[in-house]
């Protein structure tokens, strides 16, 4: 049992494109568990941590300002090995490797507006929901508790 939590989000560009219940249905098809979702504006300063990573890349500023361009669908999703497995049904970064049956395959022909987010590890999951969510979505110490349990520790 490797259950996990992660940090999704649909993107600007998908948000317009009306692919919020897609993306939803698909992790909810999976057998993941939404924790949580927000239909949110990002702020600067809270785009530029999200993104901090890649504070020194030339497309830094771009992302940033496409992040912040519009409402972004941000959710947290509960799932065995769901940070692997996630990535795996987004697909690659750039539209000329995502494959077919993928989020980006099926719906993204940009680099940088590629349609969805999803977590790389659990420490940039737990840092990005801290970022945007309560910290306690964020608490691990009791994972193996399905969440309703563990609001109630
Ligand atoms: N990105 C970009 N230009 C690039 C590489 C990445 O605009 O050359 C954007 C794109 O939106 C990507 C995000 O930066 O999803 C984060 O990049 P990362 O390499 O972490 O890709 P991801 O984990 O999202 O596949």
């Amino acid at each position: 049992m490797t259950l996990q939590r992660t940090f999704i989000m649909v993107k600007p560009d998908g948000v317009k494109r009306g692919l919020i219940g897609e993306i939803v249905k698909r992790f909810e098809q999976k057998g993941f568990q939404l924790l949580k979702a927000e239909l949110m504006v990002i702020e600067k300063e809270k785009a530029e941590l999200h993104y901090m990573e890649h504070k020194e890349k030339p497309f830094f500023g771009e992302l940033v300002d496409f992040i912040t361009s519009g409402p972004v669908f941000a959710m947290v999703w509960e799932g065995e090995n769901i940070i692997q497995v996630s990535r795996l049904m987004i697909g690659s970064t750039s539209p000329e490797s995502a494959a077919p049956g993928t989020i980006r395959g099926d719906f993204a022909n940009s680099k940088q507006e590629n349609i969805v987010h999803g977590s790389d590890s659990i420490v940039s999951a737990e840092r990005e929901i801290a970022n945007l969510f309560e910290p306690l979505l964020t608490r691990f110490s009791n994972q193996n508790l399905p969440y309703d349990e563990q609001r109630k520790t």
